[in-house]
């Protein structure tokens, strides 16, 4: 049985209802009784530490700090003349002062009854100490966590710079070894070299990506495209890993044309077919192409161990891996699925995983269908066949300030038949092309030089000087986007540094027998 609110009990109750509000609540007569208090509530006097007989009569202004004493009381006055609802000095920071001097930052309510003589206007008071120092807390906590951030996208992006160059020095180094060695009881031995090297650069490269991802330096540029071209890239720089594993790496081909980002498409199914020749120990890794009415669907299916069903909502958080607890970084460091899920949003593709345990995963990106365009094949840099080597004698001109990468890159280039120059500056390269007439075949080019020389420009002059370009692969190691894209007119490919040496030996030989 509920029991019914007489509401004549209410109507008489309300001092009662004002007495418990959890707010402070003051009457303050209006203008010419000069702001005197006439009421106020228990919560106000336990608010400001007085005794309700030591305010009642007194000015307003006794519980405002005395610097604001004055500015008040204008105010209050010229509230009393235009009075309405509203919140008391919106916007800005409001004391309170207690009995015992000490001040705390309020908030106020104001309401006028203007039809009372004398006038009255209500102050409802909330204290907002607990919140103010929450906000101050939190406000405190972000800004941490932002600097935390800075630091370490600097330090991120710092360590990566440097971290490129030794890399790239150890990876010439394994290269000319191995060739060196050839087929000995040692090639176990490179073989374990090279893997660590490769995923050095993996590691490196995740953490470079992922950084430039939370920094926003990555824009994505969507347009469409055909999915061959990305395809058979894949096939080519995923083969060599899939073969190290005696697993079949089958990427069926496909007419579709998408509409992506074709610089970060292929980054994302990098790490996923990646992830899948990593976790799986025998069978095969898929790539198949189903065309939808308005998408196409890439599915990446393996014959893997599969990922528990409790795992498969965290795998995308950074850092997180499912069984690896010695942190064996040959496993990776739990980066790639984060990459894929941060490009897949920014990107609006959507991503889908099933997977059974000892059986195997499937995941799925799915993209919105492209419209085909007759320019659309060209925009694609793709690497097709490679030629026949026909490095013997070709002349190479290595532009690289880096002492370790110069000479090793150089012995390798020559181990490989290339007739090398090396430059570490501009004005190295002039003296080569003017004192000495070096005509390069091609040339092999750093981006960032001394003294704050680009690639870019170097290589514009030098055709200049000749009267026609010289073929160019530019290396870049810079993280920032804008950089590439200048370099990427003139040169006629782009290869990231660390470069793998097979892949940037491959390139040359292209582009040789594009040339010839
Ligand atoms: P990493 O591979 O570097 O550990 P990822 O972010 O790429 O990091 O993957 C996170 C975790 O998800 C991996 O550690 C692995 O346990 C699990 N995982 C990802 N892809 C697969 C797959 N194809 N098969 C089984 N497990 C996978």
């Amino acid at each position: 049985m509920t029991e019914e609110l007489d509401p004549s009990l209410l109507r008489d109750s309300w001092t009662d209802v004002l007495e418990h509000l959890p707010d402070a609540v003051f009457m303050v007569a209006g203008a010419g009784t000069d702001g005197k208090i006439k009421y106020l509530n228990a919560q106000a006097t336990r608010m400001f530490g007085f005794e309700r007989s030591e305010l009642i009569d007194q000015s307003i202004e006794l519980l405002v700090p005395a610097p604001l004493r004055e500015s008040h009381a204008q105010h209050r006055r010229r509230y009393t003349h235009s009075a309405r609802l509203r919140a008391m000095g919106a916007g800005l920071q409001l004391l309170g002062r207690r009995r015992n001097g000490t001040e705390f930052p309020i908030d106020v309510m104001l309401n006028h009854i203007g039809d009372r003589a004398p006038p009255i206007t209500i102050a409802v008071v909330r204290d907002m100490t607990e919140r103010k120092e929450l906000q101050e807390a939190l406000t405190l906590a972000r800004d941490s966590a932002v600097q935390a951030n800075e630091v370490k996208s600097r330090f991120l992006a710092a360590a990566s710079h440097d971290l490129r160059q030794p890399l790239q020095t150890i990876w010439s180094l394994q290269s000319v070894l191995a060739r060196a060695l050839g087929n000995t009881e040692f090639s176990p031995h490179m073989g374990l070299l090279e893997e660590a090297v490769r995923s050095m650069d993996e590691i490196l490269s995740a953490l470079i990506d992922i950084n430039r991802l939370e920094k926003g330096a990555i824009v994505p540029v969507v347009r469409s495209f055909p999915l061959r071209e990305i395809l058979s890239r894949l096939r080519s720089e995923l083969g060599y890993a899939a073969a190290n594993k005696s697993l079949i790496l089958d990427i069926e081909d496909s007419p579709e044309i998408v509409s992506s980002d074709p610089m970060l498409l292929p980054v994302i199914l990098r790490n996923l077919i990646g992830n899948a020749i990593k976790y799986t120990a025998r069978g095969a890794v898929q790539l198949r192409v189903h065309p939808t009415q308005s998408r196409v669907d890439i599915e990446i299916i393996d014959s893997g161990v599969g990922i528990p069903a409790g795992n498969v909502r965290r795998i995308f958080d950074a850092f997180y891996q499912v069984d690896n607890p010695n942190h064996d970084q040959r496993q990776g460091v739990g980066l790639g699925l984060s990459i894929v899920q941060t490009i897949c949003r920014l990107l609006d593709h959507g991503i889908t995983i099933e997977s059974r345990v000892g059986v195997g995963s499937t995941f799925t990106v799915q993209l919105p269908r492209g419209v085909a365009t007759p320019t659309a094949p060209e925009q694609v840099s793709v690497k097709t066949s490679v030629s026949p080597p026909v490095a013997r004698g070709t002349k190479v001109l290595h532009i690289e300030d880096d002492p370790g990468v110069a000479r090793s890159m150089a012995m390798l280039l020559r181990l490989e038949g290339y007739d090398v120059v090396s430059a570490a500056s501009r004005d190295e390269v002039l003296q080569h092309v003017n004192v000495h007439g070096l005509r390069p075949d091609v040339i092999l080019c750093d981006y960032q030089l001394p003294l704050g020389v680009t690639g870019d420009k170097i290589v514009a002059e030098i055709a200049t000087l000749l009267g026609a370009k010289p073929p160019t692969i530019m290396l870049s190691g810079d993280i920032s986007d804008k950089h590439v894209e200048k370099a990427r007119l003139i040169a006629d490919r782009m290869l990231p540094k660390p470069v793998d040496v097979n892949l940037l030996l491959e390139e040359l030989e292209t582009l040789i027998g594009r040339r010839d």
